[in-house]
């Protein structure tokens, strides 16, 4: 015992994980889904309406109760980088859904690529090429040959992001033209088995089907319209039983990897709230989709072969209005109100000029050429900026680039902040708002480090795996290497996550 103790714990968990993964059969499939914007309580809220699989899930899994996201800021491209990878965007350059891109001078998507082309569809492509760390899908690859890799979601980076850079395919769903497309970094052209599944038009039988009182519409715009309806989500649930099938995943003797990202439950959030009904009836309606592709994967593979993941990329914040009426802090940001203070105080303070580069309220760039002109000093430049945003009412900490390079920050919100910065992608400055505001004059929105953004499901269920309730705090970022110990893979480059060692047999 004295011998072992002298072994630092990181160690022997890492030795403990590799002894039980080693003891496990291989899965045949890991099932990775993302639920895209579904927060903790909505497992708990809705419970007793689930009857297929999150039953499941919440009945045979690992239950984390506590598990959230440790980075700034909680958006769709960070968590489905984060999610495979178990990298922070510090590690992984995925800063955001987009940001500036101080070398063009525009904003660049996390996914964007204008070296490849879309295919299915015109414009441009895009691929993980941003993305600077790999994921276990990568991992899988490199370690073993025939394993395949596949990322499917309604968004592109919610495809690709999973997946990684070794993918055999991530596909996603084009709005214009009602159909699922990927990109050449992939590959030439669709496979077969993709344009086959587009010719039979599968979005078309959602022309005016009904969910609550609504009614999508019955001509074509019913391809965008369809996302933000639980629709969205049975379309992607049909075009994962067609990848299951026509790539035999899980059927050829080898561990293959399939990343699902549902995305329909983001649009109806952001639109109606997580107190609406609108956000029960998704997930009921999720819950009912999990339910088939379990049920499918049943009959191709065995679920006993499956190990399933479950996550979602961000939680959401209630509607400010719904939080007045129940007596609750918080509110609606106008537009331009930091950014104006910020703007004012360097002119008075340096003289006139374009100070600012990027269109954001939040994440602010400021014109190093000018700053440079003027023989001024950056940092000095971002303080001038730090100290006017902080007058701003309902303005919560404003981060310098200097404080978060320098780790000169609080350890509650500006830790997290510090993990989402990547310098040579990230803003000169970070203006964060109180509890419960947020920018934009209806629906809700997403992106800070309270727990109804940064509070999550993580369920792990399948051979191997122990079921029950784990109340300890973990991260995201602790599924990447728990994934990569449970498959004796080398953990992912980024990985700043731990073993979840406690529910491996
Ligand atoms: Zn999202």
């Amino acid at each position: 015992m004295l011998k072992l103790r002298a072994v630092p714990l990181s160690v022997l968990l890492t030795i403990m994980c590799a002894a039980t993964a080693l003891a496990a059969p291989p899965p045949k499939l890991v099932l990775a889904i993302v639920v895209d914007q579904f927060r903790y309580d909505y497992l708990t809220r809705f419970r007793s309406d689930y009857h297929a699989g999150f039953d499941r899930l919440l009945t045979k899994g690992a239950v984390f109760t506590n598990a959230r996201y440790e980075h700034y800021p909680t958006v769709t491209a960070v968590g489905h980088s984060t999610f495979l990878s178990g990298a922070t965007p510090s590690m992984s350059g995925i800063v955001g859904n987009e940001w500036y891109d101080r070398e063009t001078g525009k904003v660049v998507a996390s996914v964007s690529d204008d070296s490849v082309k879309l295919l299915g569809a015109g414009g441009e492509g895009a691929s993980p090429r941003r993305m600077l760390v790999d994921t276990v899908g990568d991992e899988l690859k490199m370690a073993r040959s025939g394993s395949k890799v596949i990322g499917i979601s309604l968004k592109d980076r919610s495809a690709i992001l999973p997946a990684g850079h070794m993918a055999d395919g991530a596909y996603w769903f084009d709005p214009r033209a009602g159909s699922f497309v990927s990109s050449t970094f992939y590959f030439a052209e669709l496979p077969a088995w993709v344009a086959a599944y587009n010719a039979s038009r599968p979005a078309d039988r959602f022309r005016g089907a009904h969910w609550l009182d609504r009614t999508l519409p019955s001509d074509t715009s019913v391809y965008a319209a369809l996302e933000g309806s639980p629709y969205g989500n049975e379309l992607v649930e049909s075009f994962a039983e067609r990848a299951i099938q026509a790539e035999k995943l899980g059927q050829r003797n080898v561990t293959d990897l399939l990343a699902v990202s549902f995305s329909a439950n983001d649009y109806v959030g952001h639109a109606a709230g997580p107190d609406s009904p609108e956000v029960k009836e998704v997930s009921i309606q999720t819950d009912r989709a999990f339910g088939k592709l379990f049920g499918f994967l049943d009959g191709a593979v065995g679920m006993s072969n499956v190990l399933v993941i479950l996550t979602a990329d961000h939680g959401v914040a209630p509607v400010p209005e719904v939080n007045a009426a129940r007596r609750m802090p918080g509110g609606r940001m106008p537009s331009g109100v930091v950014r104006k203070a910020v703007e004012a105080a360097l002119i008075d303070k340096y003289g006139a000029g374009q100070w600012i580069l990027s269109p954001s309220d939040v994440a602010f760039y400021f014109n190093r050429e000018l700053i440079r002109q003027k023989k001024l000093d950056a940092a000095e430049v971002e303080r001038t900026a730090a100290d006017a945003a902080r007058q701003v009412a309902h303005v919560f900490r404003a981060y310098t680039a200097e404080m978060l390079l320098h780790g000169t920050v609080d350890l509650e919100v500006g830790r997290r902040v510090m993990n989402g910065f990547y310098a040579p992608r990230s803003p000169d400055l970070y203006v964060l708002l109180e509890p419960y505001w947020l920018y934009g004059s209806k629906g809700t929105t997403h992106s800070t480090t309270f727990s109804y953004d940064a509070h999550v499901p993580v369920i792990f269920m399948g051979p191997g795996i122990k079921a029950g309730r784990f109340n300890q705090q973990i991260s995201v970022n602790d599924v990447a290497p728990t994934l990569a110990t449970y498959l004796d893979l080398e953990t992912p480059a980024g990985s700043v996550g731990r073993c979840l060692s406690e529910i491996l047999f």
